[in-house]
């Protein structure tokens, strides 16, 4: 088997970009991980530069290029993390990140700083077992967040025992993972690690990051079925991005490939701000024209909640577009296909 492509050489090779592009690439890959698995590697069409799955994956020196506005924290969690591999903004759920590795590199990812394979971003045993420490003495934290990195990247012994340990601690009740082996790399979403993170007394949720519909491989439908299997609530994560997913009909065909895969559609994320990522990003206005897009013409399943992680680490928040709104007469409704309706009258007062 074809292995993970890492370096220019590594695309060069596998015919992914040009001679000329791997040299200058290396700057990039100097500071930026790259990984393409060879499932996502095989549905990369090099003839075409504007490809939706080699724009997530293949790096570009553009990427060299810090925009204002952009920061390596975009979404705080630095602000919020009190031991190492927590991150607690809210008080019910809280992130726990085991690895800094994932099984590819997203181009757009907004932990491009301190996401990379290498043993850095992992935890030693002495500071895991601070971080269960943490969780334990908390007993308003009814959820854990499994995130990284790519949680799924750990072997199913390790997610094993670290399921178990969050079993043991009797206020959790959620097990949530967000991952995206299941399109990334879903040979590796294998029957042994799902019985890992499905065999506890917690309620398991499945975050499963997909972009694109062209993601949703035959492979792919069968490691989903293998989470379904043990009765998970699988729900998915979008990124809108800039030639990947900015139109009505990506959005929605994804959408529904998701909904009939059993995959209920949770969040479509504003791009974060991160360092070197201007390429992929749009206005708010343009993801709210999207979004009312969906509405009315596909299935009240296929609409994510277009959300908003406010820089600077204030939560995350609906972005619109609002439906209703209050005009000179009272408030206003606006119907899927843009007519506007008075629906109540403002309130006298008596
Ligand atoms: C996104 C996020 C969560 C999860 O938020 P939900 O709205 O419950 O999906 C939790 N903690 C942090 C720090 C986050 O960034
Ligand atoms: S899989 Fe997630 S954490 Fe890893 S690079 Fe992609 S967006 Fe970032």
């Amino acid at each position: 088997m074809k292995g993970v492509l890492k370096s220019p050489g590594d695309l060069l090779e596998a015919g992914l970009v040009t001679g000329d592009a791997a040299a200058s690439l290396e700057a990039v890959t100097a500071r930026y991980a790259v990984g393409l698995t060879p499932a996502v590697a095989a549905l990369i069409d090099p003839q075409d530069p504007g490809d939706p799955i080699g724009l997530q994956y293949l790096p570009s020196t553009e990427e060299l290029e810090v925009a204002p506005g952009e920061t390596a924290d975009p979404i705080g969690d630095g602000v919020h993390s009190p031991v190492k591999g927590i991150v607690h903004r809210y008080p019910d759920r809280l992130l726990l990140t085991a690895t800094h590795a994932c099984a590819v590199y997203c181009r757009f990812c907004f932990r491009r700083e301190v996401v990379g394979p290498g043993g850095a971003g992992g935890l030693t045993p002495a500071e895991l077992d601070a971080a269960l420490a943490y969780i334990a003495g908390h007993p308003e934290v009814w959820e854990v967040i499994l995130t990284g990195g790519d949680p799924l990247v750990l072997s199913p012994r390790r997610i094993g025992d670290l399921v178990r340990r969050l079993a043991g601690i009797p206020h959790v009740k959620i097990l949530r993972v967000h991952t995206r082996l299941p399109v990334a790399a879903p040979g590796q979403v294998t029957e042994a690690l799902v019985r890992a993170l499905s065999g506890s007394r917690l309620t398991l949720a499945v975050g499963v990051h997909v972009n694109h519909p062209r993601e949703l491989t035959p492979e792919a439908d069968a490691a989903l079925a293998r989470l379904r299997g043990t009765g998970a609530l699988l729900l998915s994560q979008t990124v809108l991005l800039r030639g990947v997913n900015d139109r009505v009909e990506v959005l929605g065909e994804l959408m529904r490939g998701l909904v009939e895969r059993g995959v209920r559609p949770y969040y479509l994320h504003h791009p974060d701000p991160a360092p070197g990522t201007a390429r992929f990003r749009v206005s708010i206005a343009e993801g709210q024209a999207l979004v009312r897009g969906l509405r009315g013409r596909y299935s009240g399943l296929c609409q994510p909640t277009y959300v908003l992680d406010i820089p600077g680490g204030f939560g995350k928040v609906p972005a619109g577009p609002a439906w209703i709104e209050s005009g000179e007469t009272g408030l206003s409704a606006t119907d899927p296909w843009g007519g506007r309706h008075s629906v109540e009258a403002e309130e006298t007062e008596a």
